[in-house]
């Protein structure tokens, strides 16, 4: 496999540099130089695979040997050991549930393959890899459980402290082993810019291999393309055909992945793109102009992002046909007020309690729906993460229909290691040189 940066179309670079690298020098994002369409034969008959099975043959097509196919076999095997079903909530209505995994969000499909790629390339006798991570939450607890007990990596999280909820919390700072958590006094921009001015320090460069786990990186897009196909698998063996995707975005890395699969021949009839307040997708898709604004706080915070940064991704897939990409992608922008609305429809309908960001994907997907006369369109929107991650979001009666999953309970009895930190550059890279 070959990739390139966006900022410049004719560089190479091989998956494990782009792995490794996760950004490129001229800060483009690296796009593979071919996206291979997977044989017919394959996409007619996904219903006859499983998970495991429709995650290797996609991702061998996609890293074209970058990975021989008995490890790569292996390690999506390790990697992708949890499902992710579809639940039918009403007639060509479904959700998709992405929050079977370890950290309870679609994040652990990315970060759980990206870390075993990482231990993968890393050769014996190579200096430990550092992972940096700065978080609001969700992205933190996958990357933590995700390289949790991986050889040869260490992972340090920076969180704000009294930010994130009570299970993030746990998630983030009962690891022990090669996991280590900074709360940091100040806000999650505080700790993105720790993070980042560390990546430009000479001399902890020097002493660690540093890397970023961030949602830029393509190993953590690929996996991502898994459970579109398997959802499309889902869908077939109950007889559906034509099928729309509702996706809750922020930085818009889970649509990307579903972009590139249907790059790969998924036939999927639509996109859509669901945000919070921070709108500069949706606005771009109706006015053709982007301009992103001053990010605002929402209740779907890990979609609090008025820059996506995969979006140059997107765009490039496009190229400069623009058309084609509205043709595809319809977008959505929904206030908190809308957001709780669909919580509480969605349970008065469903007796099902969503998280505030897929009920934003539900409502785009029933406003979507409701404009379109075609009984044969199965509509399925994305569950990003258990509600019970965000359990100040809900009005009592919902919240307390609200089922904890058995590791989070068990989270309970484990002891919070976390180092207080505050927000200043000295301080964490002090910590960091001695520890
Ligand atoms: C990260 C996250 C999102 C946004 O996903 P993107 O890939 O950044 O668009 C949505 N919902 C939840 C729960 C998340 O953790």
């Amino acid at each position: 496999m070959k990739l390139y940066s966006t900022n410049n179309p004719s560089s190479r670079v091989s998956f494990k540099d782009a792995v490794f690298n996760s950004m490129p020098q001229d800060k483009g994002l690296y796009m593979p130089v071919e996206i291979p369409r997977l044989q017919q034969e394959f996409l007619d008959n996904l219903d006859k695979y499983t998970l495991p099975e429709i995650a290797f043959t996609v991702a061998q097509h996609l890293l074209a040997g970058a990975i021989p196919d008995g490890d790569l076999k292996t390690l999506i095997d390790d990697a992708i050991n949890f499902d992710a079903p579809i639940v039918e909530l009403e007639e060509n209505v479904y959700v998709l549930e992405l929050f079977h995994g370890p950290s309870l969000a679609f994040k652990d499909f990315g970060a759980r393959f990206m870390s075993r790629v990482m231990a993968y390339f890393l050769e014996e006798g190579e200096k430990q890899l550092d992972v940096l991570v700065a978080t609001s939450g969700d992205t933190g607890s996958a990357v933590a459980l995700g390289f949790l007990g991986v050889p040869n990596t260490r992972v340090t999280i920076l969180y704000p402290k009294g930010k994130v909820s009570g299970i993030q919390e746990q998630q983030l700072t009962t690891n022990g082993q090669n996991i280590r958590a900074l709360e940091v006094e100040g806000t999650f921009d505080d700790c993105q810019a720790l993070v980042k001015q560390a990546f430009t320090d000479a001399e902890l460069n020097e002493k660690f291999r540093l890397t970023s786990a961030n949602s830029i990186n393509i190993a953590r897009l690929v996996p991502q393309t898994f459970y579109y196909f398997n959802a499309y698998a889902q869908l077939l063996r109950q007889g559906k055909k034509k099928v729309v995707f509702a996706v809750p975005s922020g930085n818009f890395g889970n649509i990307g992945a579903g972009l590139l699969a249907w790059k790969m021949g998924l036939p999927v009839e639509q996109f859509l793109a669901a945000t919070n307040a921070n709108d500069t997708v949706p606005e771009f898709l109706k006015t053709g102009v982007y301009q992103p604004k001053a990010t605002v706080a929402t209740l779907s915070n890990a979609m609090d992002v008025s820059s996506p940064s995969n979006w140059v991704r997107i765009a490039d897939l496009f190229k400069s046909d623009t058309e084609a990409l509205k043709e595809l992608i319809t977008g959505y922008s929904y206030d908190d007020e809308v957001t709780l609305k669909g919580v509480v429809k969605i349970f008065s309908d469903y007796k099902y309690v969503a998280c505030p960001h897929t009920a934003i994907a539900w409502t785009a997907l029933k406003d979507w729906l409701a404009k379109q006369n075609d009984a044969e369109l199965a509509g399925v929107f994305l569950s990003t993460a258990h509600p019970c991650k965000f359990p100040d979001v809900f009005p009592e009666q919902i919240g307390k229909a609200v089922v904890i999953p058995e590791q989070v309970k068990a989270l309970g009895d484990k002891p919070k290691q976390a180092t207080g930190l505050k927000a200043d550059f000295d301080a964490f890279k002090q910590y960091l040189l001695t520890h």
